[in-house]
């Protein structure tokens, strides 16, 4: 009767209950263990991330998660929530006053201009996966450290860039069984906002009494913010305020009609949402938020993706002006959707296992591992352990195809018993044979095989 070959395990998620130990460290509010049986869904993400950005021209950039403060008060905006209040700041031992990067756009800007980039090719394409930090309220889907994949196309203020990037990132998250919505908006340029934020002021002015204490001041230093809030009041009041869509001046207009024709011809279905407006001070015409499918209204909390353009952001850090747009996506959250919509990431088994019994026998598997090693083979083994009972357990809770056993009887006869973990299968091979027959087996597995699905969290 052949062995059923179990299902690779892995260790417990981050959820599993564990005894706390009185006094034990602990992790900080809002941070999160990223542990083994989360990778692959990590994997999964980076590796389509990166696929698709690379099959579509853009390159990789990695920036310190450390940078000088001011280029975020300089950029995305003092008067900002993400500067203002949830910014990690601090003066460090040379008395520089610096800040864990809450977001991405603004470091590329600057490596774009430190790195003569805007002397290359134009527009420059760039995308980056990394970790970034906030000091806000945690809750579910919002850590102070969390991960965001982004991409970054600086050099060019063509429409068909705001729809490229939107399309990029829709197809990411379909790709990750993920299927989701774009709600978009256009914030009009330095021509038509001024006008547009006056006529929205005098608005809000008539209702101020009504509007809840948060807003008051956002009346004060950046009315459009008033769209953002939760509060019921302030968000009837603002349903009826005028919308900046109707007070685009016409070359805003043209872009926003122009990036609305290509999402059609790319097949990418939109919302036209006035209420999404972005926290952050750099935005120029076009803005959106990506979100589940089906799920709420973009808000902050719920959206899994967003972005736009920024085309007056270089001009803001002592560059001439350069157009430029871009797109952030949270990894967490996506993950959790992906949980939510099943998707099974494929977990790659090892391919042998090494397993000896006596200590001729370790010795003589040490050598083997070596060689099978630097020949590419994924090799596990129990090398510590005795007994041949526990070496072969490990070896089924891996998953592995093969258990390579050398025990007396073997380096006596100078042979490899090769044990075939599916059906138990076992088989003498000469050791001088041993490293041919095991790349023949590999290689009609491999031919063969389907990728595993990971275990459940
Ligand atoms: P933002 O730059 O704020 O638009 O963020 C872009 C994306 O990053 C959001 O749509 C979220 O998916 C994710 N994100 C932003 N802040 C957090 C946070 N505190 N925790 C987890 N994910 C976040």
């Amino acid at each position: 009767m052949p062995n059923q070959k179990p299902e690779p395990t892995l260790p417990p998620t981050a959820d599993a209950p564990s005894e706390k130990i009185k006094g034990q460290p602990q992790l900080l509010r809002g941070m999160k263990d990223i542990l083994p049986a989360d990778q692959p869904y990590w994997d999964a993400v980076a590796s389509i991330v990166d696929k698709t950005a690379t099959g579509a021209g853009f390159a990789r950039i990695e920036t310190p998660v450390l940078e000088a403060a001011s280029l975020f008060t300089r950029s995305v905006g003092q008067e900002t929530d993400i500067v203002e209040k949830e910014m990690y700041v601090f003066v460090d031992k040379s008395g520089d006053r610096v800040a864990l990067r809450p977001e991405l756009t603004a470091a590329a800007a600057r490596a774009y201009l430190e790195h003569g980039m805007i002397s290359w090719p134009q527009p420059v394409k760039l995308w980056y996966l990394g970790p970034f930090f906030r000091h806000d309220r945690p809750q579910a889907g919002r850590f102070r450290q969390f991960w965001q994949f982004g991409l970054e196309v600086l050099g060019d203020g063509h429409p068909v860039i705001d729809a490229m990037l939107i399309y990029l990132a829709v197809s990411i998250y379909r790709t990750l069984n993920v299927p989701v919505e774009v709600q978009i908006n256009s914030l009009g340029d330095r021509a038509c906002r001024p006008g547009y934020v006056r006529q929205l002021t005098d608005y809000f002015k008539t209702r101020k009494h009504q509007l809840c204490e948060d807003c008051k001041r956002r009346l004060q230093r950046n009315p459009l913010r008033i769209f953002d809030c939760k509060v019921t009041d302030c968000y009837t009041i603002s349903q009826d305020a005028p919308q900046i869509v109707d007070h685009l001046c016409e070359a805003c207009k043209d872009h926003f009609v122009h990036t609305l024709e290509y999402l059609g011809e790319l097949e990418v279905s939109y919302t036209l949402n006035p209420r999404i407006v972005r926290g952050l001070d750099y935005y120029t015409r076009t803005v959106f938020e990506i979100v589940e499918e089906g799920g709420s209204e973009a808000s902050t909390q719920s959206a899994l993706c967003g972005g736009g353009r920024y085309d007056d952001l270089l001009e803001q850090l002592g560059s001439r002006q350069v157009p430029a747009a871009g797109l952030a996506g949270g990894v967490e959250r996506l993950i959790i959707k992906m949980h939510e919509r099943q998707f099974a990431p494929t977990v790659v088994s090892p391919d042998l296992f090494l397993a000896q019994l006596g200590e001729p026998g370790r010795k003589k598997c040490l050598k083997l591992y070596d060689v099978l090693r630097s020949m590419g083979v994924k090799v596990v083994e129990a090398f510590s352990k005795d007994g041949l009972k526990p070496q072969l357990e490990v070896a089924n809770r891996l998953g592995v195809k093969y258990a390579l056993i050398i025990g007396q009887k073997e380096i006596m006869d100078d042979t490899v018993l090769i044990r075939d973990m599916e059906n138990g299968i076992q088989e003498v091979v000469d050791f001088k044979k041993v490293v041919p027959e095991v790349q023949k087996r590999l290689a009609k597995s491999t031919t063969n095989g389907q990728p595993t699905p990971a275990p459940g969290p």
